[in-house]
Formats: C-alpha cells, structure tokens, sequence
C-alpha cells in the first residue's frame, strides 16, 4: 500500500494556512452540524474513528513520510474527542514523527469549556498548538439567528482559556452574516469581541450559502434577509478594521476564496495601510473580484 491509497472520507476541509500539512481524520463531520449557514459536513453523520485505523494511517503516513513537520487533525472539530483518546493519538503521533512542530485543528467554542483546564494542559504538552475557532459575528440576536450554538460571551470565554494555555488561536468572523438590518451591530459587536479575545490571527470571511442549506438559513433567520452588496461588504470590514483595538499584534487577513479582494496585514500596526487600501477599492470597485469566481 502507498500513500496515495490513504483513503479519506471526502468533503474534506483545512483552514488555507494548513495547505502543507498532513491532514489526519480522527472524526468524521462535525459533532453540531447545525450551523444554518455551513453545509461542510451536512453530508457527513459525526463519528470518531476508532484508534486502529487512526493508528494504522498514522503508520502509513510516518513509512512514506517520515519528516512531517505539520499535522491537521480533521473534521470539523476533533477537539470533541475525549481527552484520554486525544492523547494517545497525540503521544503516537510524537513517538511516530520525530520532526513534528506542529499539530492543529478546528474546535468550537463548547469543545473548549467542556475541556478541564488540566485537559487543555496534557494536551497542548503533546504538542496540539493550534486551534482554529468559528466566530461569526459577536452578536448574539446574529448568532441566534444562524444557530450558531454559541453565545457572545461562551465565545469569548473558549477562546480567552484557549490563550490562556498557551494555544495558537486563529479565529474567523463572516463579513455580511447579519444581513442589511444587523450590519452595525453585527460589526461592532464582532470588533468588541474579537477585540476582547485578541487572537494570534483573525480571518474575515464573506457570507456564501450553498444550495444545500440555503433555505434552511432563510427559514431559521426567521425575517428577511437582505444580503450585503460588494461595497457594503467593504464598508463592514472597513469598520471591522477600525473598531478592531487588540491587545497584542494579530495576523488579520481577508484573503479566502469568498472573500471580495484579497487584503491582509497585521492589526493595529497597519491599520492605516489596511483603510487606505479599502477607500481605493471602494472608488474602483471594477479591481473585486468577480462573484462567478467567490466561493467558500
Ligand atoms: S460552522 Fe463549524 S461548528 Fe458550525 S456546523 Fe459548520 S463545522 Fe460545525
């Protein structure tokens, strides 16, 4: 068997930053799934894969590529999996790649308050350092109304104890989420929050509905919803930026696929440059990229 036959549980998805690591399934999907604006995993029922076939893929993975620097632990949020398996699969990884730097992976914000604090410090000793955290917006009536599952204040408590032991943070807000009626409260509240939280990198995203859950997002929005155009959606994070006052220099990027330009900088250093290049690409609206070509 080679590596290429390591068979993965397709859709499979990793944040842009982790395009060079090994992605390694330890669940399959997501263990919420209710997101009303996500349709990554609706495919998907949430499982955690037993520990011979991880170990078994860890096996293969280690026989053809013994220098893997960095590991993605995929689906949608392995931080569910109980602490004690977590462990084992993070002590395998360590004996297994003996020049691993990094291990990361997508939580939500309950997986983080369920975790002890001792829990949170095994495993981050085992080298799990970087964890990838869906905001959305930081305003509750938004965040209810996408069912996101999480309040304003759950997300900042999960991410300020996820800083607090020492884990890389990386968060993403979604730009026009709250539609024309929220867009001031959404942005001023996403700015208080992500302001209190400070993460080590912040992502705007845009809002991009798959077919798939395009209906179910309307319904459960529960009134009309108005979306964004191009330049309202410069306008949210123009005022993103602006509100944003961290408390250490955070790595902000709105460069995803959905995004409108491609525009990145560290915040609040480069506040100026970053608003500067927001007021050209409002006056030239022709340089955003096409929505043919946008998509999450
Ligand atoms: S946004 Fe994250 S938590 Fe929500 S359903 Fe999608 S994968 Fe699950």
């Amino acid at each position: 068997m080679s590596l290429e036959e390591l068979v993965y549980d397709y859709p499979l998805y990793r944040p842009p930053s982790e395009a060079n690591s090994t992605i390694l399934q330890v669940t399959l999907g997501c263990s919420f799934n209710h997101c009303s604006f996500c349709s990554m995993y609706r495919t998907k029922s949430y499982q955690e894969r037993s520990l011979e076939e991880i170990k078994f893929e860890i096996d293969l993975i280690s026989k053809y590529q013994p220098q893997t620097e960095k590991i993605f632990l995929a689906d949608g949020d392995a931080l569910n999996v109980k602490t004690e398996r977590l462990v084992e699969i993070l002590d395998y990884l360590n004996l297994k790649f003996k020049s691993l730097k990094r291990i990361s992976c997508y939580a939500m914000p309950r997986n983080l308050i369920q975790k002890k604090d001792p829990e949170l410090e095994r495993l981050r000793d085992r080298g799990l350092g970087m964890l990838y955290v869906g905001i959305e917006s930081g305003n509750d009536v938004v965040l209810q109304k996408v069912t996101k599952g999480a309040s304003s204040s759950m997300i900042i408590e999960s991410c300020k104890k996820a800083i607090d032991h020492e884990f890389t943070l990386s968060c993403m807000v979604i730009l026009g989420i709250g539609g024309r009626t929220y867009t001031d409260a959404h942005i001023s509240d996403t700015a208080k929050v992500v302001s209190q939280i400070s993460p080590h990198y912040l992502a705007a995203l845009n809002l991009q509905l798959d077919e798939s859950v395009r209906g179910e997002f309307m319904s459960k929005y529960r009134e009309p919803f108005s979306w964004l155009t191009d330049l309202e959606i410069l306008q949210e994070l123009e005022r993103l930026i602006v509100l944003f006052n961290p408390t250490r220099e955070v790595i902000f990027r709105a460069n995803h696929a959905s995004n409108v330009y491609s525009i990145g900088g560290t915040l609040p250093s480069e506040k100026l440059k970053l608003q500067r290049q927001i007021h050209e690409l409002k006056s030239h609206p022709e340089m955003l990229r096409p929505k043919i070509v946008r998509r999450f």
